[in-house]
């Protein structure tokens, strides 16, 4: 019928827009590594802040002792103790997760980091004798605070502002490390911040304990962004003195990429348009969990206008913004059923659209499918990118090729087999025969381990 092919014009529409061949993941890659670039050249440089993390150190495998790790990301934040066994690894951890009370997370400064020492008092007082510390020496403590922080040297940062759902406005601009001390101060508890961290750099900290050859880290989860090792000569925005290693950690702030190379939609546009940070973030706009659902919405709203797709009536539920979740395509485009029992389940459950036909919800899996592989397929580019600034990328002539391993992280990564599996080929694909030597490793707890990890390669006791 008409309202058929109409969809079918929609779809194929779409995987026109939204197919990334290799030729033009090859010039995203560029524009990715010609941003680095700018982006260490001069802040404000580039769309990529390539902020200065001041990590000089990053852990090497044989630390020893104990060290403390406070996660502060979201609703939830965590305290964990870590025992590090030299040449065996960790040996122990620990760990109490707590909720912020939400008239906590809009009220002062002063109220939240009391509530944060207290609980890592009360963390503390409960520990046995056996971690009791070498005489004359402090506990030390890595910080994981995952907001938009500008770094002023390994202890210290000022807020630049509160995002998901915090708004505490006496600590915009404040140094917050200096409000967690003050907090523990007042709490009674004596222990040092050794290093204040961004996750993606708990990841490559995490990466790098467990296998020397870790270069880089992503994160693929409600949000994406990565880190990776950069010598200092190559940073001509760089102040001060040379650290002895020669090398620092850069958090790139990915997401906030954007180049005329990426395939973009009119979904794409609308989505940015509507959401909280109209034309920020668009390189995560296309690729994190938290949009790829959204995505897939916008298009099905279509073909529901359209193409009368549901029926003579749009569903009412699929105008919620945000109500497809990506855990949801992920299921949807997984399901190997012979009727597609899932996606059919799905799309009565959230849509309340009871009676399905097969040959839509083969259309839904496509639509998941499109949209998924371009995220992990730019995702791949980004990382190549990151290569091909290292100068990692090519095979040379007679030259032993060195081993790179990403160290990746987030529930995107760690639990979408299909879009793992696609980013996995895309590498291949763009690296040829570099690829043998080039190796993506899941690093899970960069925030909480990876803190802890920093806190020790950067103890003041060495
Ligand atoms: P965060 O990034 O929020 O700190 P995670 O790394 O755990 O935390 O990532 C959570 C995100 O991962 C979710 O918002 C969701 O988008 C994505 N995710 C989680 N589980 C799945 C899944 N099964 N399939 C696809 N995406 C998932």
């Amino acid at each position: 019928s008409g309202k058929w092919a109409k969809a079918e014009a929609i779809l194929r529409e779409l995987e026109d827009e939204c197919w990334a061949s290799t030729s033009k993941l090859r010039q995203v890659a560029d524009a990715m590594a010609e941003e680095m670039h700018a982006g260490l050249a001069s802040d404000g440089g580039s769309k990529l802040k390539m902020l200065i993390s001041y990590i000089d150190k990053l852990p090497k495998g044989d630390e020893n002792g104990v060290f403390y790790a406070l996660d502060l990301g979201g609703t939830n934040f965590r305290v964990m103790r870590v025992q590090l066994g030299g040449k065996e690894g960790v040996i122990n951890k620990e760990s109490d997760q707590v909720s912020i009370p939400p008239h906590l997370m809009v009220g002062s400064s002063h109220e939240l980091f009391d509530f944060i020492a207290a609980a890592l008092a009360k963390f503390i007082a409960k520990e046995g004798e056996d971690f009791n510390l070498p005489h004359g020496r402090k506990r030390e403590l890595g910080f994981t605070f995952s907001f938009p922080v500008r770094q002023l040297s390994l202890a210290s940062g000022t807020l630049i502002k509160w995002t998901k759902g915090f708004f505490i406005e006496d600590a915009v601009g404040q140094d917050i490390v200096e409000e967690l001390k003050k907090a523990m101060e007042r709490v009674g508890l004596d222990m040092s911040v050794t290093a204040l961290i961004n996750d993606t750099v708990g990841t490559l900290a995490r990466g790098k304990y467990n296998n020397p050859n870790v270069i880089a880290a992503v994160i693929l989860g409600t949000g994406t962004n990565a880190a990776y090792v950069e010598k200092i000569h190559a940073i001509p925005k760089w102040q001060g003195p040379t650290p002895k290693s020669g090398e620092t950690v850069i958090n790139m702030e990915w997401g906030s990429f954007r180049s005329s190379h990426l395939p973009l939609t009119e979904y794409d546009q609308s989505l940015d348009s509507e959401s909280l940070n109209p034309g920020e973030q668009i390189f995560e706009k296309i690729i994190s969990g938290m949009y790829l659902g959204e995505i897939v919405r916008r298009v099905l709203y279509r073909m529901a206008k359209e193409a009368s797709f549901f029926g003579d009536t749009i569903p009412p539920n699929l105008k919620i913004p945000f109500i497809l979740r990506t855990p949801v395509v992920s299921a949807m485009h997984h399901d190997i059923s012979p009727d597609l029992k899932v996606v059919g389940s799905k799309l009565n459950d959230i849509l309340e659209v009871p009676d399905s036909s097969l040959e839509m919800r083969k259309t839904i899996v496509e639509i998941c499918d499109i949209v998924a592989s371009r995220g992990a397929r730019l995702a791949a580019a980004g990382i190549v990118g990151i290569l091909k600034k290292l100068g990692r990328d090519p095979v040379k002539e007679g030259e032993k090729q060195q081993r790179s391993v990403i160290a990746l992280d987030g529930g995107l990564f760690e639990h979408y087999t299909k879009f793992r599996n696609c980013l996995e080929s895309a590498l291949k694909e763009l690296l040829g025969e570099a690829a043998d030597n080039i190796v993506v490793e899941l690093s899970n707890d960069g925030s909480g381990i990876g803190a802890a990890l920093l806190a020790a390669s950067h103890s003041q006791y060495l």
